[in-house]
């Protein structure tokens, strides 16, 4: 492989050993090793080569981090507004003068390309960052009211406690930030259990929150497995909410834990994003929005664009140009700066995908890709792929793949294409692509994901929320909205007749 970013690589392995030496877990404000008596190795999926082994984190170390964030519940959600917000705009300062070191860290142990850490995974962070510091100040209950005539009723907005997180390994950083900032922002305090494969940056993020002053205990990592920290995590009785990004399969299973325990859930699983184009959309940004949707984060991404389903008059130039643009996608060296498309995240998922690909051979016509690179066999490469043809109910149209693959198919009615977007059990992210506004209209309203895109897909805004419909799971992301997630509300009620017999009581007593 032209390796140009070999000594940025070198250097971020350097830096990678030195700084975690203290080990992988983060608890009351302090680096920490784990207890479990298990290690786990941080991967390069670019070379296969063993970045940094770790010990693992055992039920003990829940534990502790869990006792470490009851502790400073009472403190930091009696912080007023003001000082939890003034926290978080140093947090943001301190992500951003530390931008090349988090970016760095996110691509060698996910194999994304620097530039995709660099413009989209690190500065989407210190702006997720900025926002809650500003909506820290904006969280309200609602006004007063009489409504009984005798008393005065009003809402408090408060936070629920101690906050159990687990993430997936896409996107660490972004992950590890989606679900601690609003938590912290509300005055919760949080343990959050990152991917095994995938820790690093979510340690930078707790680090970078104690050298911002936020207090010790409010912001914990825990790295261990999902059935041993995990499992405890989410059963823990200090744990009052459970909140968890990952598969649909996973989410299902930690459904079952939280609900005994009867804990406030929030599930973001996973997706297959449909990307409908009409027949009179803009061909040429419908190709670009395919294969840019289709291969962000070499295609593991929730929303990525999965099931291209085309209007019979575009279906064959769609087909035919996408796969032309897809076939001019650099891969190679995550450092190096021309590199368009990293590895996936591992060995594993990159037969994974190769299998899901291999099955369909048979029913479905691979236009392009298909297969591994030659030359990069070391990493986890697998060549952006498009599939045509394949039949509406075949595994490849259906089950989430996570990998560098599109399937397009053909629909004829509008009324057909809107089916189509909404028959699986996800509902994620969706696009619709036409020039005609009713059409558009129609698509946002019929389509069924928590998110539909017109004429682009992907973008995502601190703003505005983020999570799923159906199967893609319940509870939001980002945005104030998120905030209906991380706090509940209190009825408080006050008596304003000052009288000892209440006209009400003779409904239990005594006569009028
Ligand atoms: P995964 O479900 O395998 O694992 C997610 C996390 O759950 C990991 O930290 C894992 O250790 C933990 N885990 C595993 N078993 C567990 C258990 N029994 N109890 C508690 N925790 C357990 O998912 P993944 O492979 O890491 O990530 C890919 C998946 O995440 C895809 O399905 C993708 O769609 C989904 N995802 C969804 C969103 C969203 O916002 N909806 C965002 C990113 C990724």
């Amino acid at each position: 492989m032209d390796n140009p970013g070999h000594s940025t690589r070198a250097q971020a392995q350097k830096y990678v050993r030195e700084h975690f030496a203290a080990g992988a877990q983060y608890i009351d404000g302090r680096p920490a090793r784990g207890t479990s008596g298990h290690t786990h190795s941080v991967v390069d999926p670019a070379t296969g080569e063993r970045v940094f082994r770790y010990e693992l984190a055992g039920t003990d170390d829940v534990d502790a981090a869990v006792a470490a964030a009851r502790d400073a519940f009472p403190g930091w959600s009696a912080a007023t507004p003001g000082e939890r917000s003034d926290a978080l705009h140093r947090f943001a300062a301190v992500l951003a003068d530390r931008a090349e070191e988090f970016a760095r860290a996110e691509s060698l142990q996910c194999g994304k390309p620097l530039k995709l850490s660099r413009e989209f995974d690190v500065p989407g962070t210190v702006d997720n960052t900025a926002f809650f510091a500003g909506a820290a100040r904006h969280l309200q209950g609602q006004s007063a009211g009489e409504y009984s005539g005798d008393h005065t009723s009003y809402v408090r907005r408060e936070p629920i406690g101690v906050i159990g997180s687990i993430a997936p390994w896409n996107y660490p950083l972004q992950m590890a930030a989606w679900k601690a900032l609003p938590a912290i922002a509300a005055g919760n305090t949080i343990v959050l259990k990152p991917a095994e494969l995938t820790p690093l940056t979510s340690l930078l993020f707790a680090e970078a929150a104690t050298r911002a002053g936020i207090p010790d205990g409010v912001l914990n990592i825990v790295t261990g497995t999902g059935k041993e920290a995990g499992e405890h995590l989410v059963a823990h009785p200090d744990v009052a909410m459970t909140s968890f990004t990952g598969s649909t399969a996973v989410g299902k299973r930690v459904a079952e834990v939280a609900t005994s325990t009867v804990k406030r859930l929030h599930l973001e699983l996973g997706g297959k994003a449909p990307f409908v184009v009409f027949d009179d959309a803009d061909l040429d940004a419908a190709v670009h929005g395919a294969v840019a949707g289709a291969l962000i984060n070499t295609g593991q991404d929730c929303t990525a664009a999965t099931r291209a389903y085309v209007q019979r008059p575009l279906y064959e130039e769609f087909v035919s140009r996408t796969a032309d643009l897809m076939s001019t996608v650099r891969l190679g060296d995550p450092f190096a700066p021309d590199t368009d498309l990293g590895p996936l995240i591992s060995h594993g998922q990159r037969d994974r995908v190769a299998g899901f690909v291999d099955r369909a051979r048979s029913s479905a016509r691979v236009v392009t890709g298909g297969e591994i690179p030659q030359g990069l066999e070391d990493g986890a490469y697998y060549l952006p792929t498009l599939i045509a043809d394949a039949a509406q109910d075949s595994e490849i149209v259906r089950s989430e793949i996570f990998g560098p693959v599109l399937v397009v198919l053909p629909f004829d009615s509008d009324d057909e294409g809107i089916r189509l977007a909404n028959d699986t059990p996800y509902g994620l992210a969706a696009s619709a692509w036409s020039r005609d506004v009713y059409r558009a209209n129609r698509a946002t309203r019929e389509i069924r994901a928590g998110c539909v895109w017109i004429n682009d897909h992907i973008p995502i805004i601190s703003e505005m929320p983020h999570g799923g419909h159906r199967a893609s799971g319940f509870g939001k992301d980002m945005s104030v909205y998120s905030f209906e997630e991380y706090t509940q509300i209190k009825h408080v009620m006050f008596d304003n007749t000052a009288v000892a017999a209440k006209d009400w009581h003779r409904t239990v007593f005594g006569d009028r």
